[in-house]
């Protein structure tokens, strides 16, 4: 089923087109990868759904159309993105991260006085992101892999529905990114998530479905099988051939 619908994405910047007409659609349970080389639009494309570049097109959630409503109007929609760099409040441990992100609307004391017990769904998602030894960890002393998952805990506390995650594993250690794939079909199970990412090991490895963006328009989407069988992907994205895979495994 079908959440997010993304028709005709188009966006300029002084006459560069750097999304062409992109249409993209997000299910509940699918942990749908968006690859393609630099600069192909990927980025872009989740800055438009998020409302933080104006598009032509239309993204529609639950029914309701999207387009040109103000950034916080989409967050509380129930989109959430997280970006190349963590944004986490460094100060702040992850318990306090977590509690401001679930309280939208709490007033600024309330959420930042030490509290006696923290709301259920602030524990449920440290125990989720494995975090539950870190409570009372600044965020700024986290490793990198742990501030990411942080972010995204950040978004299911604040009840996002949509998880747009743009470069995830980036910095990540093999150990992290399995973790960081397993709980990413986690919490698929009852949302959407879109992953930009480079690695292909990794695509292979936890995408439901992929879509391959090349200067700023969808080269292929579909299974990981039909996306790594197309030879447009393979020439324009991983700028080889079949063959040339084959014979370069058997060097
Ligand atoms: P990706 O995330 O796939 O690497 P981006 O979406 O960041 O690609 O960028 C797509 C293209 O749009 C690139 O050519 C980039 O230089 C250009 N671009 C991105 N943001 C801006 C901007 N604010 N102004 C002008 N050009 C931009
Ligand atoms: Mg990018």
């Amino acid at each position: 089923m079908s959440v997010l619908t993304c028709k005709q994405i188009e966006v300029d910047f002084d006459g560069f087109r750097a999304v062409a007409g992109v249409d993209l659609s997000l299910a509940l349970g699918e942990v749908h990868f968006l690859i393609g080389p630099n600069g192909a639009g990927k980025t872009t494309l989740v800055d438009a759904i998020t409302g933080l570049v104006k598009y032509s097109g239309s993204v529609v959630k639950d029914g309701v159309e999207l387009r040109g409503r103000k950034v916080h109007h989409i967050a509380r929609a129930g989109i959430g993105r997280t970006f190349q760099t963590a944004a986490v409040f460094e100060n702040l441990t992850v318990a306090q991260n977590l509690d401001i992100a679930a309280g939208a609307g709490r007033s600024a004391w309330s959420l930042l006085r030490r509290r006696r017990h923290l709301p259920e769904g602030v524990v449920d998602t440290m125990d989720r992101i494995g975090l539950a030894a870190h409570a009372d960890t600044p965020a700024g002393i986290l490793a990198h892999g742990q501030k990411q998952w942080l972010e995204i805990g950040m978004l299911l506390v604040g009840d996002a529905d949509v998880l747009l995650l743009d470069e995830p594993i980036a910095g990540m250690g093999p150990d992290e990114r399995e973790t960081t794939g397993r709980l990413l079909h986690d919490i698929a199970a009852d949302r959407a998530v879109a992953v930009v990412e480079h690695d292909m090991d990794f695509m292979r490895a936890f995408a439901s479905r992929v879509t391959v963006l090349h200067a700023g328009a969808v080269l292929a989407s579909g299974s990981v099988e039909q996306v790594a069988g197309d030879a447009r992907v393979q020439e324009v994205y991983l700028g080889t051939t079949e063959k040339e895979t084959a014979d370069a495994a058997t060097a």
